[in-house]
């Protein structure tokens, strides 16, 4: 295991109370990263303008009249 924030090894156990960093400094510093929208956030979905699946089920444009004749 290693430290997100600066890569250094750290043992799961009590020797490391702020794992998975390796301090308390990295942790904040992680915070930060986070608040600071530069790390994305796992399982946020992906929120795009554009949606393929509108548009298929669009009503038609041409809305023919029936023939009067
Ligand atoms: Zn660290």
């Amino acid at each position: 295991m290693n430290c997100p924030t600066c890569g250094r090894g750290i043992a799961w156990n009590d020797t490391f109370p702020e794992r998975p960093f390796c301090s308390d400094r990295c942790r904040l510093v992680d915070l930060g990263a986070w608040l600071n929208g530069e790390r994305a956030i796992p399982g946020e979905p992906a929120l795009e303008p554009g949606h393929p699946e509108q548009g298929l089920e669009r009503p038609s444009p041409f809305p023919f009249p029936e023939d009067p004749h």
